[in-house]
């Protein structure tokens, strides 16, 4: 690992109620790409979860109530001290996650970019008046913060996640107790640490880490005191959280697995589809709910796009994230490696034809070769499956129709992509395809100021844009009569 700056951000106690907690145990952090033990963190319980409730549920009474040029000026206050400390940030991320470090940098502005945003959007929590039904009525609408938020996070943003979970719920004066992902901890701690330094007060924003996440979560969905639980993971936790939070009819946001397709019509621009895939595909390793999950090419540029790409694949250098010119890193674990083999076997064993790559590389047990697979079929494992790794699988198709039959023919619903030139297509396509989000001659949707989050079982509710801060509001009636 380099060295920080600022070595008093490699944080490894937890953030509860302004203190920063030990706990009776720790657990160990690996860097994926070398397997090196990097910190041993505080390895919290549900009872700790509690406390933390307890605390966010007093300090919920003061930062709901404080100034809103208070709220969104802290959040300011934080943005600068993540652009200030992106060095930093960047480097604790990419020890404990693998990615690159510039685009760990990358990240880190990227989750910024929420906090700026919010810090905002707290000034224009508009309400409403609508007219009474009799004259002497009036109705005033107001919207009004849920309360305590509960936030549940996985390891492939271990920045980002968060702070766009954060940044709009503090930004409406919601208060936060959150817990990272068991792999990825030292992120969020660090985002902490700078919450604490911007002057977020003791109890408003708490980090708890601990390797017991269903014993965590549960007191999380189950506590009462909890208004609302914001995840993001897989779909599978998804719906153990919201049968938890059912007891106490928890609010939920909910972003879950996805299975993007990314559809190449003839009429597209061929290099600019092979550089959108190679990013909505490849970025991150293949580990972003939005990558390209299934590729599907007509007939006319099939095989130039599948030339083109491979290609393209050659300009991915995998590595250890802090090496130079690296610009692909290491997957999580050993088990996202197998993930990824099982798919390529499976879908070999249909029939397909590996183009480049296909197997372990030699650097170590958490690196797989970016895989171009030509010959896919609806039948294999990939078409309904999210891989989560550098697997490119291309599937031929004839016409408009087709493609929007094996686009739509799964159960999530998060991102799609296509190319094509025709703007008749382009609306047509676009409104028939079944997700949240769309990138049209695009391959990468995701920024501060549009709405985030998918359809069908990707989940529900979204992120960032002047949509983000609904889903942390109660939207409330006061009705005036006799007036
Ligand atoms: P991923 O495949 O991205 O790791 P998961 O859904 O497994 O997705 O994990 C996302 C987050 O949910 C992680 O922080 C993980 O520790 C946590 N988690 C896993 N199982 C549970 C559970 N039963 N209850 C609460 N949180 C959980």
């Amino acid at each position: 690992m380099r060295a920080l700056n600022d070595p008093s951000l490699f944080e490894t106690r937890s953030y509860v109620n302004g203190v920063w907690i030990e706990g009776k145990k720790t657990f160990p952090v690996e860097n994926p790409a070398t397997g090196e033990v990097i910190a041993h963190v505080a390895d919290l319980s549900a009872e700790d979860v509690a406390m933390a409730i307890d605390a966010a549920h007093e300090a919920k009474r003061v930062w709901a109530q404080a100034d809103v040029k208070t709220r969104s000026n802290t959040l300011r206050k934080l943005f600068d001290l993540m652009v200030e400390n992106a060095d930093d940030l960047a480097t604790i991320l990419t020890a404990e996650m693998g990615k690159p470090w510039a685009e760990a940098r990358g990240e880190i502005l990227y989750g910024a970019s929420y906090i700026e945003w919010f810090a905002e959007e707290a000034k224009r929590v508009y309400g409403d008046m609508i007219p009474g039904p009799q004259n002497d009525k009036r109705m005033v609408i107001v919207k009004q913060p849920v309360g305590i938020v509960g936030s549940i996070t996985p390891w492939n943003f271990p920045n980002a996640m968060l702070a766009r979970k954060m940044a709009p719920a503090l930004a409406v004066g919601c208060t936060m107790v959150a817990r990272p992902s068991e792999f990825t901890p030292l992120s969020a701690l660090a985002l902490a640490k700078l919450a604490e330094r911007a002057g977020i007060p003791a109890g408003v924003f708490n980090v708890l880490t601990g390797l017991d996440a269903s014993g965590m979560g549960q007191e999380l969905c189950a506590n009462p005191k909890v208004a609302k639980i914001t995840f993001t993971g897989s779909t599978r936790v998804g719906k153990i959280l919201l049968e938890q939070g059912a007891g106490t009819v928890k609010k939920m946001s909910m972003e879950l697995g996805g299975n993007a397709p990314f559809i190449v019509f003839d009429d597209a621009d061929v290099d600019a589809a092979v550089e959108g895939c190679m990013l909505a595909k490849f970025r991150n390793n293949g580990q972003t709910c939005v990558c390209a999950n299934r590729i599907y090419v007509q007939s006319g540029v099939y095989d130039e796009f599948a030339e083109k790409l491979a290609a393209a694949l050659g300009s991915l250098k995998l590595g250890d994230g802090f090496a130079e010119g690296v610009n692909t890193g290491p997957l999580i674990n050993a088990a996202a490696v197998a993930k990824v083999e099982s798919h390529i076997a499976d879908a070999v064993e249909k029939g397909a034809e590996v183009v480049t790559g296909g197997n372990r590389s030699n650097l170590g047990q958490t690196f797989f070769e970016p895989t171009l697979l030509k010959g896919v079929t609806q039948k294999m494992k990939v078409a309904t499956e999210e891989t989560f790794g550098p697997l490119a699988p291309l599937v031929r198709f004839e016409t408009e129709d087709e493609a929007l039959g094996f686009a739509n023919a799964t159960e999530f619903g998060l991102a799609s992509y296509f190319y094509t030139s025709n703007l008749n297509r382009a609306w047509r396509v676009g409104e028939a395809l079944e997700s949240g989000m769309v990138g049209i001659n695009t391959g990468v949707i995701s920024t501060e100021m549009a709405p985030f989050g998918g359809v069908k079982q990707s989940g529900m509710g979204r992120e960032g844009s002047k949509y983000g801060c609904d889903d942390y509001l109660e939207i409330k009636n006061l009705c005036f009569g006799g007036l």
